[in-house]
């Protein structure tokens, strides 16, 4: 038997790890190593009746499974959950406060503050660190259009650059040739978790006498060179939106950076430039981040470390078992460290395999199917007319498989043939 993972199927057991496999496989497969069985012939005529896994073998396998993850954690949040409305503190207070403590820990930086959601830190980073109506902020196409969102509230100007086609990053390459006297932040994105070559973007920031600002939405515990992510920018912006690898059950995000005084105006900002009693030292926003949401984060905090260790595996696992198809598969270049938010490959007559693996039960996603500078939303910033040719093609040939701690090996594998299976 197989043990590399945590538990298997059919028998949601507690592991070292305190994750449970709720995987969703047809009983009556236990047989160690049963490998996946596509062939879905005619019922048997044998006495006894065949297995439901023998009529169907169609086996689910989701993108993510929160509710799986939720019934697992469930008596430790509704105890939190009860603790923090029985105190009525209900934003602001001791949870928001621990968390911001246990993930500047975890990012390893002075100082987090805890934000109303993704899209928000991202803003209030840019601006905290001093990003002005007029400015010109180097970002990337490749990307979930929040980051694009936070520019153009600001009033700035977004200034795309591509990406590199191994790993889908801002590729440091271009941006020298991006930067004017106008650009005030390079601002790239993490994507998929994994991290974008934060030693050469910081080299060109502070050449050039520009901030560097990360998105680190994606990629919340990925390193760069042993430093994790969001450590590295003036200031970083962390999403816990419920499907990131911090997620709460609402709206939330943090906001990472070593700079005391950028600390402060984070604070500021997030909460009408609260000062004192009714006093108010500047024009900020209500992004407040409430205290259900920290005690929700703090449990998933806490086990963050297990969950990207068992995302690790079942990428290797993925690697593995893909390796040899037409796939291009991620990898980790020496000195960056993946957190696996997302499998990624690339993938030829990728909508022809979306069709048959979900056909066979097998979710996927296909981030980003239309770039950012192809959206209508962007058509008015005169972003549709430019031309950024691996953004343009990373969107015809990227699949996101499913990567989550509640997949099985047997899952994995199943997902594995279904590739092979198309390929022939
Ligand atoms: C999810 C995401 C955001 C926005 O976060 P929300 O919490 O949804 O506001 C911003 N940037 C990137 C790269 C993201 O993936």
């Amino acid at each position: 038997m197989n043990t590399r993972f945590p538990a298997r199927t059919g028998k949601p057991a507690s592991d070292e790890t305190g994750f449970r496999n709720r995987a969703n496989i047809g009983a009556g497969r236990g047989e160690a190593g049963a490998s996946c069985n596509f062939s879905r012939g005619p019922v048997s005529n044998k006495e006894t009746l065949p297995s439901f896994s023998e009529r169907f073998p169609i086996v689910n396998v989701p993108l993510m499974d929160l509710k799986a993850e939720y019934l697992d954690l469930r008596a430790e949040m509704l105890a939190r959950i009860d603790e923090a409305l029985t105190s009525m503190r209900l934003f602001l207070g001791p949870n928001v406060q621990a968390l911001e403590e246990e993930f500047a820990d975890f990012c390893g930086v002075e100082y987090a503050v805890g934000c109303g959601s993704g899209t928000d830190a991202c803003q209030l980073a840019l601006q905290a660190a001093g990003v002005r109506p007029g400015d010109e902020v180097i970002t990337v196409a490749w990307t979930f259009i929040a980051t694009l969102a936070s520019i153009v509230h600001l009033g700035a100007k977004p200034v795309l650059v591509d990406i590199e086609p191994r790993h889908f990053n801002m590729d440091p390459a271009l941006v020298e040739a991006a930067i004017t006297e106008r650009t005030k932040a390079i601002f790239p994105v993490h994507v998929y978790g994994y991290p974008v070559d934060l030693g050469a973007l910081r080299e060109i920031a502070d050449r050039h006498g520009v901030l560097l600002i990360e998105d680190a939405s994606q990629a919340h515990g990925a390193q760069w060179q042993g430093k994790r992510v969001g450590s590295v920018g003036e200031a970083s912006a962390f999403s816990c939106y419920m499907s990131k690898n911090l997620g709460a059950y609402g709206e939330a995000g943090l906001m990472t950076t070593n700079d005391k005084g950028l600390a402060e105006q984070l604070r500021l900002l997030r909460n009408h430039g609260y000062t004192g009693k009714y006093e108010h030292g500047l024009v900020g926003y209500n992004s407040r981040l409430d205290e259900i949401q920290a005690a929700i984060l703090r449990i998933k905090l806490a086990r963050l470390e297990q969950s990207m260790e068992i995302r690790r595996r079942q990428a290797e696992l993925y690697t593995e078992r893909l390796a040899g198809t037409p796939l291009t598969l991620p990898y980790e270049e020496p000195g960056f460290t993946h957190c696996w938010y997302m499998y990624n490959v690339r993938a030829p007559r990728r909508d022809e395999l979306v069709a048959h693996l979900e056909a066979r039960g097998v979710a996927t996603a296909q981030h980003y199917r239309i770039p950012a500078h192809k959206q209508a939303a962007l058509a008015p910033y005169g972003l549709n007319e430019i031309s950024l040719p691996e953004s343009e093609k990373a969107s015809e040939e990227i699949l996101i498989l499913p990567c989550h701690p509640y997949l099985s090996e047997e899952q994995i594998e199943y997902v594995a043939e279904g590739v092979k299976e198309f390929y022939g």
